[in-house]
């Protein structure tokens, strides 16, 4: 569950962005960045390892398991979760003050972590990145060739459980074209009502 008090958001002004592992999250998410530097893109906390060319603090903070629980702990988390084996995160302080100061805020997070944010913010949006087919997912994921066979397998698993969660969202974006996929988003982000 998320800890301490709900951040006090204005309506739609945090997008929460989730979807199966290999949907191209991180792309799409990376292409809507160089679109909007004005929003604020959460950087996560994980205790899994750096994948090839990931560096610290851009594209999560790598830390150790017992930083983490400090963390959990102490509240600094906006919310969390254990995804394939690995904990994950989101600094609660960096997106209340984005948010404090009328930005908006993408966080890029999977399903317990959307289901968290849901609960302790109500107004934000969730918005599920969808692949265009089941094949197409096992394609990209099996291809990307930085995991293990029996990571594959978790994220795969993982990966039905999320999309079979697609309903509870309140946008569905298929990722077919990454800067169409970005452009649909963008206005899910700073799109009012
Ligand atoms: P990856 O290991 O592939 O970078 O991420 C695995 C999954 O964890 C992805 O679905 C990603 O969106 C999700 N994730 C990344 N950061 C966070 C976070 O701070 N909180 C939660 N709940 N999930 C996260």
């Amino acid at each position: 569950q998320a800890n301490g008090e709900p951040v006090p958001a204005v309506r739609h002004r945090l997008t929460v962005v989730s979807g199966p592992s290999g949907v191209g999250k991180s792309s799409v998410v990376g292409e809507l960045r160089t679109l909007r530097p004005d929003v604020y893109f959460s950087v996560s906390v994980t205790t899994r390892a750096p994948r090839p060319g990931e560096v610290d603090g851009t594209h999560y903070h790598f830390v150790d398991r017992q930083a983490f629980d400090e963390m959990v702990a102490h509240g600094d988390l906006l919310e969390h979760a254990e995804f394939a084996g690995n904990c994950y995160g989101t600094p609660r302080g960096p997106v209340e003050q984005a948010l404090a100061a009328g930005r908006p805020a993408v966080l890029e997070i999977e399903l317990q972590g959307a289901r968290q944010v849901r609960t302790a913010m109500p107004e934000a949006r969730l918005v599920m990145l969808m692949p265009p087919s089941w094949d197409e997912l096992v394609g990209r994921l099996t291809g990307r060739g930085t995991e293990q066979e029996a990571a594959v397998r978790a994220r795969l698993a993982e990966a039905e459980r999320e999309l079979a969660a697609a309903g509870e969202f309140d946008a569905r974006v298929v990722n077919a074209d990454v800067r169409t996929a970005a452009a649909e988003l963008l206005t899910l982000v700073v799109g009012g009502g």
